[in-house]
């Protein structure tokens, strides 16, 4: 999570990205198609008033969200974003988002999502923290380690998860450390799972990379975002000899032909929380970060960024949606004619809530696995998610975003036919 204020922007209608992403796939599921509608209704929203004691004594009221999209393949999973831009149609369609990447990838899960509009930054930790807890006493009535498991998101960390866990356990009575992930290490948190998000960004560009013939080794790459999942992505990448040549945050857009030093900026974003004013790179203007001649493009910010303008003149071969629901559909079809390849959100940034799951499933069991062992398995739900993506789009001749809907839908749809409509 930054520091520093988010300037507050139009909000971007992700739910209408997010509903002509499923018309496109009604066509591929045969008579599946008949209950696709229920992916199109959010099962459960609750819209919360959050009030606030501030620490100068006023009283200001905050409206927080948790929507459970789908429920049919398991509990409700997905993060919880503070932002000043949050709003319901936005929950909406991240909650509906993580239904198909939980589905996707083969969890166990439905999808949810939440979220206070509220800039974090704006307010000390003492009013963080009493936010946080209040507002996970209103949602207290539908999550649970059963039934909605949120994790961080966007302007929320392990620290905010601390206080959930904490909040919702002091109202259960007892310790329940299942109800969150993303926690810190001590209290039952994962290893890996901080950096499993740019990881598995990482892996599946990797894996794309290599069936269409793109060297990483040289690669010049652009990255929108330098966050938790934008620095992992950077750091990675430059590992294995790609050159950085541009990262934008909310602050600035950096632009170094020869390579960003990424150690460097990572000392700089932690010393000054943003990458404005790193002088290991000229400043240049927003706009020019699409410009910029690179052959692979990450965006690891917000949703709503590549507009179909910005698709017209990106300069890349592949793009990595590490960030959700970055890529609007008319842009989608310009990078389709273009022969842009795009790796989907809901693939390309799973690692996540793979190691969310494995939060999960060992909180529950109370025994906990090494590092090696976490990366080794979520590396192979990663790969093989990615595979089978990659088949079915070469099969169906259709984009990868399309394959990774049509796998996603035929699994959430199945679990809907054979569980029936209750009553019937
Ligand atoms: P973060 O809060 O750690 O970082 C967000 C980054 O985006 C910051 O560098 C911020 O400066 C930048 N940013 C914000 N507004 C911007 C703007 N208008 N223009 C340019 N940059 C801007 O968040 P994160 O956890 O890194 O998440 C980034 C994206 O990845 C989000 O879309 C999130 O939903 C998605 N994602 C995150 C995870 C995870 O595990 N953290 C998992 C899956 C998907």
């Amino acid at each position: 999570m930054n520091k520093l204020s988010y300037a507050p922007e139009k909000s971007t209608s992700a739910w209408s990205i997010y509903l002509q992403q499923i018309d496109r796939v009604s066509s591929y599921l045969g008579n599946l198609s008949r209950w696709i509608d229920t992916l199109r209704h959010p099962k459960r929203t609750l819209i919360v008033d959050i009030p606030l004691q501030m620490d100068n004594g006023t009283i200001k009221h905050f409206e927080g969200y948790r929507v459970q999209h789908n429920l049919s393949r398991g509990p409700g999973k997905g993060g919880i974003r503070y932002h000043p831009n949050v709003d319901l149609n936005e929950v909406m369609a991240l909650s509906a988002w993580m239904t198909i990447k939980c589905a996707a990838v083969n969890l166990p899960y439905g999808g949810a999502k939440g979220g206070i509009r509220v800039d974090p930054f704006k307010l000390s930790e003492n009013e963080l923290e009493r936010l946080t807890r209040r507002y996970t006493s209103e949602i207290g009535i539908i999550i649970g380690p059963q039934k909605d498991i949120p994790a961080p998101d966007v302007g929320t960390n392990s620290k905010v998860m601390a206080w959930m866990m904490d909040t919702y356990s002091m109202n259960q009575g007892n310790t329940v450390t299942g109800v969150v992930t993303g926690k810190p290490i001590h209290l039952g948190g994962s290893l890996g799972r901080e950096k499993a998000t740019g990881r598995g960004v990482f892996i599946t560009g990797c894996e794309v990379a290599r069936r269409e013939k793109i060297k990483i080794q040289g690669a010049k790459i652009a990255i929108q975002g330098f966050g938790n999942v934008g620095s992992e992505v950077a750091r990675l990448f430059d590992k294995v000899g790609a050159i950085v040549i541009t990262i934008q945050d909310h602050t600035s857009t950096l632009y170094n032909e020869k390579g960003i030093n990424i150690k460097e900026l990572t000392k700089w974003q932690n010393k000054n929380k943003k990458i404005a004013g790193f002088p290991g790179a000229i400043s240049i203007d927003k706009e020019s970060f699409w410009k910029s001649h690179m052959d692979i493009l990450i965006p690891a910010a917000l949703e709503g960024q590549i507009t179909q303008k910005r698709a017209e003149i990106v300069n890349c071969k592949l793009i990595l949606e590490a960030a959700n629901g970055p890529t609007y559909t008319e842009a989608d079809d310009v990078l389709a004619k273009r022969g842009i390849t795009v790796v989907p959100d809901v693939i390309c940034n799973a690692g996540g809530v793979t190691v969310s799951y494995f939060e999960w499933v060992q909180d529950m069991a109370s025994f906990f696995w090494s590092e090696i062992e976490i990366n080794k398995r979520s590396d192979k739900i990663m790969i093989d998610a990615m595979v089978n993506v990659w088949k079915k789009a070469k099969e169906n001749k259709c984009s990868l975003r399309t394959a990774a809907y049509i796998v996603a839908c035929e699994r959430i749809l199945m679990a809907r036919k054979d569980r029936g409509i209750y009553p019937g």
